[in-house]
């Protein structure tokens, strides 16, 4: 099986900086999560190449061995952990923590649904929130109503009609287990496993409680207020312990996970915590300067535009981005300055164009040039 380039996978250049390789994996994993694509196998292939490649590429050492061997310098070394999709989902979700910020329980999916555990557990529930910006910039508390498993009320989540009570199990006389011997050339063998009448529990129920089938839970609509921090992320997954489904008879909740989708603001662009906006000015109000209104996510503020205002100038209100998550301060929203050159004239509109077109002071002198080559070249770098 012959397989992708890891760079071309995330989409970057060989010379990317981790901070580059973690963007784009990041925007890979929102793309495909399983979650924004149910039942999609080229999804899920593509989620976990993605995962494969930022597993190697944000690991300095085995970046530097792809780098030199290719894929046989990762794959040996990874102990086999590669190859044939060898990465579970679990894996891959337990690395969202440090792509997301693993800050509040973000990140991680799962959880008590997994190994062996003696206590029985609900099953997570998955739900999605749809935040705006202004949301997103100040929190918000949501409320959402959910199918879910809640504990039967009628039995008090216990199976057993009117405090009936239970009966050891005959099969297992209680144990939960059932033993079983078989004869083999290395002598005689015991194997364990759960008793199949009672699931393990030791105990039947005499008479079972009739709105719940002896399951101890049913199935209810219920409204959950989900509170959701300040400045989350598209992609990012806020576990709430305990608000997922009950267990059968009597076990412990398992988990709400909500998933963060953030919808997209008419006018202001994301970048991490900084917000942008692109303001295309006319060229009398480069020239002589003036003042304009910029969206903000709290309305609209008026900004000065100073005379001799060049094309790629950017201004930068601090502190008018978003908070970061962890709340480590808060972004700055970016005015990228564009100049509107007109396209249609008159013929009076254009003979004020051609008169000051004859002036000096319109050709770039050698520092302006310098200052707009040199801003130029920094939006490709
Ligand atoms: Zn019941
Ligand atoms: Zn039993």
């Amino acid at each position: 099986m012959s397989k992708r380039d890891y760079y071309e996978i995330l989409g970057v250049s060989k010379s990317a900086s981790a901070d580059e390789i973690k963007k784009a994996y990041r925007k890979k994993a929102i793309e495909y999560h399983p979650d924004k694509n149910p039942g999609d196998k080229v999804a899920e292939e593509n989620f976990k190449e993605a995962a494969e490649a930022y597993e190697v590429l944000s690991d300095q050492q085995k970046r530097q061995r792809y780098d030199q061997f290719g894929h046989a310098g990762v794959n040996g070394a990874a102990g086999g952990g590669f190859g044939g999709g060898g990465m579970s989902m679990d894996d891959i979700f337990s690395h969202f923590g440090d792509i997301f910020g693993g800050h509040f329980g973000f990140g991680g999916f799962g959880g008590g649904s997994r190994g062996g555990t003696r206590v029985r557990k609900g099953s997570d529930l998955r739900v999605k929130v749809k935040l705006n910006l202004q949301e997103i910039a100040s929190g918000v508390e949501k409320k959402i109503k959910v199918k879910k498993y809640v504990s039967c009320q009628h039995c008090n989540g216990s199976g057993a009609e009117h405090g009936s009570g239970t009966t050891n199990c005959t099969t297992c006389h209680g144990s939960g287990r059932v033993t079983r011997v078989q004869n083999t050339i290395l002598g005689q063998m015991q194997t364990q496993s759960e008793c199949p009448t009672c699931q393990g529990e030791g105990k039947i129920i005499k008479d079972k409680c009739k709105y719940c089938a002896g399951e101890g839970i049913v199935r209810e609509d219920e409204v959950i207020n989900i509170n959701i921090p300040a400045g989350v992320m598209e992609g990012m997954q806020l576990s709430m312990s305990g608000k997922g489904n009950a267990a059968r008879r009597g076990g412990v909740n398992g988990d709400l996970l909500v998933l963060v989708e953030e919808e997209k603001h008419p006018e202001l662009i994301r970048d991490e915590n900084d917000l942008i906006y692109n303001l295309l000015i006319t060229v009398p109000m480069a020239t002589l300067g003036g003042a304009v209104e910029v969206p903000t996510v709290d309305g609209k503020v008026k900004v000065t535009i100073a005379a001799g205002t060049q094309p790629g100038k950017v201004l930068r209100l601090r502190g008018k981005g978003l908070p970061s998550v962890n709340r480590y301060g808060t972004g700055d929203l970016l005015i990228n300055i564009g100049v509107y050159i007109p396209e249609n004239l008159n013929k009076e509109e254009k003979n004020l164009m051609e008169k000051l077109g004859k002036s000096d002071n319109v050709k770039p002198n050698a520092s302006a040039s310098r200052d707009f080559f040199s801003r130029l070249r920094n939006m490709f770098e």
